[in-house]
């Protein structure tokens, strides 16, 4: 832990200040729909620094999701060990021993496929993690070729392969990213189909299921929508910068 940059006065403030402000409006929406629990805030630090991240922990923030394996590992290795990491980038079959390797991987919240999910299992399992982990089942509501996740009609068998023959992993519940345009309607169709599955797959399997859905821009919206976990990064952190100069900048995830 000694290796990790403590951060700046500026960053410490500027996260402290925008972590209140989406905490307090998380609360806000929970109240407005009558909802008591508390729907769980994932902080989402891809491209941000350990320092960064250590400015959200002692504000008492311990949920932060990240996106790419190697990144995950390199900032678990010094950060806190009471963080609960969330892996929620694309999940590769040949990365789960890496993931699996990280004693307080909280979750991964994009298992989109039965074949995965064992690898997990095994992986999980051969680490001799003394608890299970984890999981959401990621789903492509919005049908687009390029977005991870099962299609909605496979989501029951996936689910019944986690619970039926996968001891090491807890089925958490479900997770959408959703479409660019789906994020613009109301109410927003790709989190009404993930509401609908969960409401269906809870009937059907009489396990809870909770769902993961929302993010810097839609995050309020969610909530009324029924989310239970929303994975918030920018409105956090700051902006980050575009997609297209990292892609050129990094050659693998
Ligand atoms: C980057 C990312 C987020 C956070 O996005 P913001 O718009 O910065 O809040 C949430 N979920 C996933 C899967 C992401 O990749």
């Amino acid at each position: 832990m000694s290796t990790v940059e403590p951060p700046s006065a500026e960053c410490k403030s500027a996260v402290l200040q925008s972590l209140s402000k989406v905490r307090a409006t998380v609360q806000q929406c929970q109240q407005n729909s009558g909802v008591f629990t508390d729907a769980r805030l994932v902080a989402v630090s891809k491209y941000k620094p350990a320092s960064a991240i250590l400015a959200a922990y002692d504000a008492g923030q311990r949920h932060f999701g990240e996106n790419y394996v190697q990144e995950l590992c390199d900032k678990a290795a010094v950060l806190p060990s009471d963080i609960e990491w969330h892996f929620i980038g694309r999940l590769q079959s040949n990365k789960c021993k890496a993931l699996a390797a990280i004693p307080n991987l909280w979750a991964v919240e994009t298992v989109e496929s039965a074949e995965k999910a064992h690898k997990l299992n095994d992986a999980w399992h051969s680490a001799r993690n003394h608890r299970p982990l984890n999981v959401f089942v990621q789903v492509n509501t919005s049908g687009e070729a390029n977005k991870g996740g099962v299609e909605p009609h496979q989501v029951e068998d996936v689910v019944r392969n986690i619970l039926d023959s996968c001891p090491a992993l807890h089925l958490q519940g479900l997770m959408t990213i959703g479409s660019i345009a789906g994020s613009q309607q109301r109410p927003n169709p790709d989190f009404c189909t993930l509401a609908e599955l969960g409401n269906g797959l809870r009937q059907k399997t009489g396990v809870e299921l909770e769902l993961s859905m929302g993010m810097s821009d839609d995050f309020e919206h969610a909530l009324e929508l029924g989310a239970t976990n929303v994975r918030v990064g920018s409105k956090i952190f700051g902006t980050r910068p575009q997609k297209e100069t990292i892609a050129s900048a990094t050659a693998t995830s």
